[in-house]
């Protein structure tokens, strides 16, 4: 494993070539199929996306200017099932990024034992420079642009970086009134009274805390003498915060786009996220010393939570990283050179595709309560996102001990291996 990963480190390295992030979904992909004795076809099947949808469109603006934007949606696979994936809008977003994260998504449904296929769509765009108006008009034409993929049973999406309950409801409304009725299936992640799930909007963050604490018991750790830094405080990073906190563990640092703040014997959360909903940023907050988003990561602490963006722990910092757990609320915060550096120091990452399954898992449970027109208790919905993530914390666990590879090869070895299972019960068409 660490052999591989660091071929592919030299590899890089001699040719000046920098991998986009599918490479890296794929390279990580091959190691897990090379422990799985994956056969060639299958890894041709499995090592590609389905179907891929770049679309440029107009966006009228306030000031009656036209802009165009670029967006896609990507289906990985659709063999187990309608696909599954949520909707980014940030300036970075490229097609190799979503088709990385399309596939993540199929792992991450198949680890946790979902029906579904992996999907994933964005636009590029800095949505904070938008109006409501133009925000609204973005989202209505995206949609409609990518409205032959989507359907409840055939590809849904849900909220991911800077999409929210609101965009959400603007695009279940869009694909209403292309079809000519209500569908709330079509979405999930939407505002409770349009049929969303209670529990969806903390379901990541909390997923996440169900992990680490799955991964403390293993591993005989105490969470409340374990201090937490977290990156990233947004929809996942903040409940990740507060809910950490909540057991008892001291949250030393947090940061956001702009910067961070630490304070040693743990920050006041209230104090933090009032500061934040105040001007827009945790930087500046009372009772903290700044820390830039490259240190925060190398703090003294015990729990690290990436809850950013993609590739923050790489070959350069990884071993200066002081935490005993990684429990990567984010997508792809970590580099598979990184990986192998971090599995040698004996720094157990709690990878992607498992932590941060719980937004997935709620939105399961969102679609199958709007499609039965049944709602559950914010409790029933917590119960069972548990007793998921335990289960497949078991499981992934075992298959690390068993192979002895790390937590992130593990878990791609048995999403792999159902999905693998699945292809070749259906066959190949026609
Ligand atoms: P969000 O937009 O709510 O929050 C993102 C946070 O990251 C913000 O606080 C932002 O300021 C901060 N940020 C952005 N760039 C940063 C940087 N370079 N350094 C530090 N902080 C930075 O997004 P979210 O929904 O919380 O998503 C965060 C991560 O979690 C993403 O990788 C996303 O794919 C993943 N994720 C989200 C969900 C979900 O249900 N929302 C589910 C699974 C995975």
């Amino acid at each position: 494993m660490v052999l591989q990963a660091s071929r592919i480190e030299t590899e890089a390295a001699e040719t000046g070539h920098e991998r986009d992030l599918f490479e890296v979904a794929v390279e990580q992909f091959e190691i897990a199929a090379e422990v799985l004795g994956l056969d060639d076809d299958m890894r041709r099947i499995l090592g590609h996306c389905q179907k891929e949808l770049t679309v440029n469109f107009p966006v009228e603006m306030d000031d009656g200017s036209v802009q165009v934007f670029t967006g896609h949606r990507v289906q990985h696979n659709s063999v187990p099932g309608p696909t599954k994936g949520g909707i980014r809008f940030h300036q970075d977003v490229t097609l190799a990024e979503v088709k990385a994260l399309a596939m993540w998504m199929t792992w991450k449904c198949a680890v946790v034992g979902l029906p579904y296929g992996g999907a994933k769509g964005g636009v590029t765009v800095n949505p904070k420079l938008l109006s409501q108006n133009e925000l609204q008009n973005l989202t209505r034409r995206y949609t409609t642009e990518i409205s032959m993929m989507i359907g409840p049973n055939k590809d849904i999406p849900a909220p991911d970086v800077n999409t929210n309950p609101q965009i959400m409801a603007w695009l279940l409304d869009t694909y209403s009134m292309n079809v000519g009725y209500s569908v709330p299936g079509v979405v999930t992640g939407k505002p409770l009274v349009l049929g969303g799930s209670e529990g969806r909007s903390e379901a990541t963050g909390r997923g996440c805390v169900y992990a680490i604490e799955e991964a403390a018991r293993a591993r005989g750790m105490d969470l409340t003498t374990s201090r937490t830094v977290v990156q990233g405080f947004g929809n996942a990073g903040s409940v990740a915060a507060w809910l950490m906190g909540e057991m008892g563990s001291p949250v030393v640092a947090i940061s956001d786009s702009r910067g961070g703040v630490y304070n040693p014997t743990g920050l006041d959360l209230a104090t933090v996220t009032a500061h934040k909903r105040r001007t827009g940023s945790v930087v500046g907050c009372k009772d903290a010393e700044p820390v830039s988003n490259d240190d925060l990561l190398t703090l003294p602490c015990e729990i690290l939570i990436p809850a950013a963006m993609e590739n923050q722990i790489t070959g350069e910092n990884a071993g200066e990283i002081r935490a005993t757990v990684i429990a990567e609320a984010a997508n792809g915060p970590t580099t598979p050179e990184a990986d192998a550096i971090l599995f040698d120091r004996g720094v157990f990452v709690l990878p992607d595709i498992f932590a941060n399954a719980g937004g997935v898992t709620v939105s399961y449970f969102e679609w199958v309560q709007a499609l039965q027109a049944f709602p559950w208790t914010e409790q029933e919905v917590n119960d069972r996102l548990r007793r998921i993530m335990s289960r497949a914390f078991l499981a992934v666990y075992e298959t690390s001990e068993r192979h002895g590879v790390h937590m992130r090869t593990a878990a791609l070895v048995r999403a792999i291996a159902r999905v693998a299972e699945f292809t070749r019960l259906r066959g190949i068409y026609p």
